[in-house]
């Protein structure tokens, strides 16, 4: 499977943590498919971590809505329709765009060391889109978005955004990895560094909506085609 072991996990990051953005990661790659059961022991033997943050993880999932308890064999992945999709990236667009250019627009000297710190997420992003680990890479991603985003300084933003990014499906990415195309829009990510570094409002918006626009056209699914990929976990019965 292309979840992530241990060995990738960063130091600063606790276990429960880790399991966490894995999951999430998993999720939004299509590893983990809508419609199919997976057991908490598992999953933690696949991540080479115990059950306990797995059904914790599992549990916030269910909480959230996009996963519910299957009684006496795990947790089943909720399947979310194309209306919804289109819903949660028009929402990312009206949220994201605006205060990305606020961002660029509003930065201060001081946080010029913040955001070259986002430098090398981007580089471990171009790393895991070589290897086509999209777990990786998305777990990563979802790190980038929400530390620069958090530099507007409103902590329910944030959150807002990472739930929605939660609810992204971006099933389309494989073959998007696969074809090489990957690393291209990856560095989409140092443009809008550059971008806050210099000030620039409508280049910032102009980015994030290009950046954006990829979660419903070539990160997408074609129509059709969604869940036809092999399993890349597997299915399981036991206790959740
Ligand atoms: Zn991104």
């Amino acid at each position: 499977m292309t979840v992530g072991g241990v060995p990738g996990r960063p130091q600063r990051q606790s276990i429960r943590e880790y399991v966490a953005a894995t999951l999430r990661a998993a999720l939004i790659a299509g590893d983990l498919v809508p419609g199919r059961v997976y057991s908490a022991p598992t999953l933690a033997t696949q991540l080479g971590v115990s059950a306990t943050p797995v059904r914790e993880a599992m549990l916030d999932l269910v909480r959230d809505g996009m996963v519910d308890v299957a009684p006496n064999t795990g947790f089943r992945i909720t399947a979310l329709t194309a209306a919804e999709l289109d819903h949660i990236a028009e929402i990312r667009l009206l949220l994201e765009v605006p205060i990305m250019g606020e961002i660029a627009a509003a930065v201060c000297s001081e946080r010029d060391a913040q955001i070259e710190d986002l430098r090398p997420l981007v580089d471990s992003m171009i790393d895991a889109a070589q290897r086509q680990d999209l777990t990786a890479y998305l777990s990563i991603d979802t790190t980038f978005h929400t530390r620069f985003l958090a530099l507007h300084g409103n902590d329910v933003l944030v959150t807002t955004v990472q739930r929605l990014r939660d609810r992204s499906r971006l099933d389309g990415l494989k073959s998007v990895a696969q074809a090489g195309n990957l690393v291209e829009s990856t560095r989409e990510h140092y443009a809008m560094i550059d971008a806050a570094l210099s000030h620039d409002r409508p280049r910032m918006e102009q980015l994030m909506r290009e950046h954006l626009a990829h979660v419903r056209t070539d990160w997408a699914a074609p129509a059709g085609t969604a869940h036809l990929a092999p399993l890349t976990l597997p299915t399981m019965k036991g206790t959740p």
